[in-house]
């Protein structure tokens, strides 16, 4: 963790110390740890680095990927963890969400987010959330707050291995790449930014998908109740993903706003970009349609969509950024489309940058 340290005291943060005083995120770092040492010793064609996955000490919702020496790192801000575990216990604590996971009868929770907190989420990670009496509900929040980690956890490691990094250092001078301060950076544009955030949800929404199908549910999820067939996977997946990406308030759209403006898509392409992924995943790739029915599958999502988007409406969350009329899909569609036409000409400049093709796991 040495390189991690040292990189994290150097833009003046904490490194999370492990010191036995809180087991939940020691042995998070172990566990992504060992994930990315073992997903770049599968996957790398070029000879691979050392490799540290480390948390800075923050209420912050925040995670980044850079390159020191010779050392590739990873890096999540340790609000994003309470964040989303306070996400998800807030939203199975509610009875009316999710009614059919566990006993939903014993939940009592009326809580809404407070309005602030829109404006500063870094408050969802400080102040007491509830938490779902029923066990099997408060396992589903936490399988959903894991699935949700994921994510992000392969969304940084898309921008080391699809050469994100090293581009974006070379061209703007910046060793980092964090969602956060990216439009600080010199010499880059915010299209080609949002090009980079883009590639690296959708091969996160991939890869979080494929990790669930590849190793079976049942063993992602250790047997969780309602979380062992691949269609309650493919639920899970979806709601965790559309709750994750709510939180992310970017003002109000409507068909005039100029969606490639700022250095990150705000969160309505992005709910748009990776829900198109993951439905194309379906169709391209055999890892997923051998073991689940079409319809099955996109009930699933639908399914999701729709719990997700009431559950949101029941807590009183800031609506701004969702999309209040299907007219703006096509707003939307527009969108993706620039920044897909601006993803292949930006390839050929990523492509030395590259650590390898396809990921084999
Ligand atoms: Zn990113």
């Amino acid at each position: 963790m040495a390189a991690f340290d040292e990189f994290a005291r150097s833009i003046g943060e904490t490194p999370w110390e492990k010191d036995g005083k809180s087991a939940a995120f020691d042995n998070l770092i172990d566990w992504y740890g060992k994930r990315a040492v073992q997903l770049q010793q599968a996957n790398y064609v070029t000879k691979p680095t050392p490799i540290e996955f480390g948390f800075i000490v923050s209420t912050e919702l925040n995670a980044f990927a850079t390159v020191q020496g010779n050392t590739d790192i990873i890096g999540i801000y340790s609000g994003t963890v309470t964040i989303l575990k306070n996400l998800f216990g807030v939203i199975l604590s509610r009875g009316e969400i999710l009614p059919r996971i566990g006993n939903a009868a014993v939940e009592n929770s009326q809580f809404v987010f407070p309005k602030e907190w829109a404006d500063d989420l870094s408050q969802m990670s400080v102040q007491a959330c509830p938490w779902p009496r029923d066990p099997a509900r408060g396992e589903y929040a936490a399988r959903l707050a894991w699935i949700a980690r994921y994510f992000i956890f392969e969304h940084e490691f898309c921008h080391l291995f699809n050469g994100h990094v090293d581009w974006f250092s070379r061209v703007t001078g910046f060793k980092a790449l964090g969602e956060v301060g990216a439009a600080l950076a010199p010499n880059i544009s915010n299209l080609d930014l949002q090009t980079l955030e883009m590639d690296a949800d959708c091969y996160a929404a991939s890869h979080t998908l494929l990790t669930v199908f590849r190793a079976t549910p049942e063993t992602i999820f250790q047997n969780a109740a309602h979380l062992r067939t691949y269609q309650e996977a493919v639920f899970a997946i979806c709601i965790a993903l559309y709750c994750t990406f709510r939180l992310f308030n970017t003002g109000e759209l409507t068909e005039e706003t100029d969606l490639l403006v700022d250095d990150h898509p705000p969160a309505a392409l992005r709910q748009f970009m990776w829900g198109a992924t993951i439905y194309s995943r379906f169709h391209d790739n055999q890892a997923i349609s051998n073991f689940i029915s079409r319809e099955d599958f996109d009930a699933a999502c639908h399914e999701a969509l729709l719990e997700g988007m009431r559950a949101f409406a029941l807590l009183g969350w800031d609506d701004r950024g969702t999309l209040k009329s299907s007219k703006l899909v096509h707003v939307l569609r527009e969108a993706a489309d620039k920044l897909r036409h601006n993803w292949e000409k930006i390839r050929d400049q990523l492509e030395p940058f590259k650590r390898g093709a396809k990921l084999a796991q």
